[in-house]
């Protein structure tokens, strides 16, 4: 069945969240955002730093692929895990300047408020701005950022205490298991 997914894994970081729409089952990476369905349940599920539009389209699918994969590919460069590529980077930027915005003066002191240049479209403003969360990521390059690298996850996370491999206690469980049936009864 095609059901949409649960995102019960989402952990309310944008950058995170938006990358982590690919997930393992076994060591086979599977695309999440197949379709507007999709992408529509992701939308209700995932931090967004912008409102979600209504509805959404074929070609948002596509221009959300467009922009996940170069994203992931950074943040996995990133965490230790493949090359950084500059073409990734240029696309990202090109999300940016798509929806530049102004740091304008809020409500009242101490208030800031990020505000469009002209009116873009909500879904590209959307992109700009997750676009932004995977650059503050990557330009604050935490040490925290790592990739759960267990069979059924392969999800980017930040850990909550140095040296943490795993995004959780059964993704852990999960590797140990699994590089035990690798090992296999001979060498055990
Ligand atoms: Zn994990």
């Amino acid at each position: 069945m095609a059901d949409v997914p649960s995102w019960t894994w989402l952990e309310g970081w944008p950058a995170l969240d938006f990358v982590n729409t690919v997930i393992r089952r076994g060591w086979q990476e599977v695309e999440l955002i197949r379709t507007p369905a999709d992408l529509d349940s992701w939308l209700d599920a995932a931090a967004l730093p912008a409102s979600r539009p209504e509805q959404v389209t074929e070609s948002d699918v596509r221009d959300f692929l467009a922009l996940r994969d170069p994203a992931l590919r950074l943040l996995r460069a990133a965490s230790g895990h493949g090359k950084w590529d500059a073409s990734d980077a240029g696309v990202l930027n090109e999300a940016l300047a798509a929806a530049p915005e102004v740091l304008a003066i809020g409500d009242g002191p101490g208030l800031a408020e990020a505000r469009p240049v002209g009116s873009p479209e909500p879904f590209t403003l959307l992109l700009a701005r997750l676009a932004g969360e995977v650059r503050d990521v990557l330009v604050s390059a935490p040490s925290e950022l790592a990739l759960c690298d267990a069979p059924g996850c392969g999800q980017l996370f930040f850990r909550r205490r140095p040296n943490q491999a795993w995004c959780g206690t059964p993704c852990g469980n999960r590797a140990r298991v699994d590089r035990h049936h690798r090992k296999g009864p001979a060498d055990a």
